[in-house]
């Protein structure tokens, strides 16, 4: 029920951004504060009844978020999780020293950075987007945590494009709340 209630509020914007694409906008869910509670207790509930048993010390200590529509989410997970917020950035977009992985786009490669002392080694890390398709993004933040010298636990998203087969490019396991198949 709390899954078609969030279902509800993802609006699809065929041929956007072009031709023969559909975007899922997830904007709506944003306006309904009832909705995005419920998008958070579901994120929460999955990763205190099955995640943080995974952990060393029952805890997850890491929330990384992904460059943009990551950072609306993460850091609400890590303040009920009593985790750190990191961003995951685009290239160029961050301070001070930073480790950077290459993805893949639909039109040639990306970037994506992480600073260095964001994430200690060992620590138990967990990474959130909006949305995930071809899974090559996702893979790029498991790069940059690696480069950290930490794992991640688990990968988190509102949307999984299944049909696209994300789940085979990571290295942890993928949770998603809705699935497109
Ligand atoms: P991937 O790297 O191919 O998995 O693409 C995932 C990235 O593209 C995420 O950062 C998403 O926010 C973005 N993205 C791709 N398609 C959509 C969509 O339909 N709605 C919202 N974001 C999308």
């Amino acid at each position: 029920m709390d899954v078609e209630f969030i279902k509800k509020h993802l609006v699809p914007h065929p041929d956007f951004p072009k031709k023969g694409i559909v975007f899922l906008d997830i904007f709506p869910l944003l306006r309904n504060p009832i909705a995005v509670e419920t998008l958070i207790t579901n994120f929460v509930h999955h990763l205190t009844s099955s995640t943080v048993a995974k952990t060393p010390n029952h805890k997850i200590d890491v929330v990384v978020g992904l460059d943009a529509r990551g950072f609306l989410f993460g850091p609400i997970i890590a303040l009920r999780l009593g985790a750190a917020f990191v961003p995951v950035r685009k290239a160029g977009k961050l301070p001070g020293q930073c480790h950077t992985a290459l993805y893949e786009k639909e039109y040639g490669v990306d970037s994506f950075d992480i600073q260095v002392d964001a994430i200690q080694p060992g620590q138990s890390v967990i990474v959130v987007d909006d949305l995930i398709a071809t899974g090559g993004s996702a893979k790029a933040a498991g790069e940059l945590v690696a480069k950290c010298g930490s794992q991640v636990l688990e990968y988190l998203f509102i949307i999984e494009l299944a049909f696209l087969k994300p789940a085979e490019k990571l290295d942890a396991p993928l949770y998603s709340i809705v699935q497109v198949e």
